[in-house]
């Protein structure tokens, strides 16, 4: 006989949009009074449960339940929301944990040490900088990069975790949260189309993408559209054409959930009678795969290359931006494949496009995995976000069954 309530969570959710939300969605930004508003009301569940309540230096909240060993096995989610948010987005992770936290305290003490914590500013919606809290976690931030950040009204950001009690100076104290962290699961709505498009409830995120970002500057020669014959032309936005079209196949090619984008062209001088002199190309390369993902690029090098010749331009690359793909822990996915199965039936596992505080939790070297649930239609950061409550209670059940197969994991001396 267990305690594990689903449709408790369901209930408990649809209380905290009633209390956080409008008519336009989920209002509960970080670092807002309506944040601490649904802060006081978790805390207030979490309290009457036999857990020690704290926050920590980058104003993370923790609750711990002592088992046996020291060892921990840690359960996170964020309350907070973007600004007309959806009412799913990482307080499903929360509630869904404090539920599995409900059925463990009743049943006694469990065999590890059990932490849910709510990490602080995942989406980052007020300042720019997503995964703060979870960032101070792993040893990844750096708070002098961060004291010139302002909202829109011109509040600063250290100002804004003061007025919530936190020093930003302070926060990579967090660190410290790290100790006897044995393994970290993460429910999440998947904010995709895969699982509705496959007709599964649920699945198991092996990772979160590698992602390549460059400026890709094309240069040709501005001539006269009327008296320049088409054979005589240099021109530029022909280059990024050509490319915007070949990435397609690069990642219909490489597969495994290869996904390239051309995000926008610039021409200049951009003018309807004149051949385009510079093209400037923006390019965004996702892969779960380090070596597909360097592969993905070099295909592209290669290919603008060719264009380039062909259409006797210039062409120039610029890197913006790069992450390295952040695969979750191979033992933790079969664990969390076997949950899905006893609850759904049936399992698939797939990356994750967006980053989520998971993320930050693997970069510390903790074993880690995700899973998700399906949303209808895909859609997220939206108040029209949704899953079935036949779903949601569903993906309770999974995370229930996959703490106590990573408790005794954990237990096994790893
Ligand atoms: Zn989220």
């Amino acid at each position: 006989m267990t305690v594990l309530n689903p449709a408790r969570t369901v209930a408990e959710l649809k209380e905290l949009r009633a209390l956080t939300g409008d008519e336009d969605g989920a209002q509960r930004v970080a670092w807002t009074d309506m944040w601490a508003q649904a802060r006081a009301w978790l805390r207030a569940k979490l309290e009457e449960l036999p857990v020690e309540v704290e926050t920590d230096e980058a104003g993370n909240m923790w609750a711990t339940l002592r088992g046996a060993s020291e060892r921990a096995l840690l359960i996170g989610g964020h309350i907070d929301s973007v600004p007309n948010g959806g009412w799913l987005d990482g307080c499903l992770n929360l509630l869904a944990g404090l539920e599995v936290l409900r059925r463990l305290a009743a049943e006694g003490t469990p065999p590890v040490t059990v932490r849910l914590v709510d990490w602080a500013d995942e989406e980052g919606a007020r300042f720019g900088r997503s995964l703060l809290g979870s960032s101070a976690f792993s040893g990844t931030i750096d708070p002098e990069e961060l004291l010139e950040l302002r909202d829109r009204a011109g509040v600063a950001l250290p100002d804004a975790l003061a007025a919530h009690g936190v020093d930003l100076r302070a926060a990579p104290g967090a660190r410290r949260q790290q100790a006897n962290a044995a393994a970290y699961l993460e429910l999440h709505i998947e904010q995709g189309p895969v699982l509705e498009d496959m007709g599964l409830p649920m699945g198991v995120v092996l990772g979160t993408f590698g992602v390549e970002r460059h400026r890709i500057t094309w240069r040709g020669q501005a001539a006269h559209s009327g008296s320049t014959p088409m054979h005589k032309r240099r021109d530029a936005l022909a280059g990024a054409a050509k490319l915007a079209l070949h990435i397609r196949d690069i990642a219909r090619e490489t597969g495994d959930g290869a996904v390239c984008t051309s995000g926008g062209v610039v021409c200049r001088p951009g003018i309807v009678t004149s051949v385009v002199e510079t093209a400037e190309q923006l390019l965004d390369q996702r892969h779960l795969d380090g070596g597909k993902l360097a592969a993905m690029l070099d295909a592209a090098r290669r290919a603008g290359e060719r264009f380039a010749a062909e259409e006797r331009i210039a062409v120039g690359w610029d890197r913006i931006w790069r992450i390295d793909p952040i695969p979750f822990h191979p033992e933790l996915i079969e664990l969390a494949d076997a949950a899905v199965r006893e609850v759904c039936g049936a399992s698939h596992r797939l990356p994750s496009g967006p980053l989520h505080d998971a993320a930050e939790v693997a970069r510390a070297g903790i074993p880690t995995v995700m899973l998700f649930v399906q949303s209808l239609r895909g859609i997220s950061h939206n108040k029209i976000e949704d899953t079935l409550e036949e779903h949601l209670q569903l993906s309770v059940r999974a995370l229930d069954r996959l703490a106590d197969k990573a408790m005794a994991w954990i237990g096994g001396g790893r």
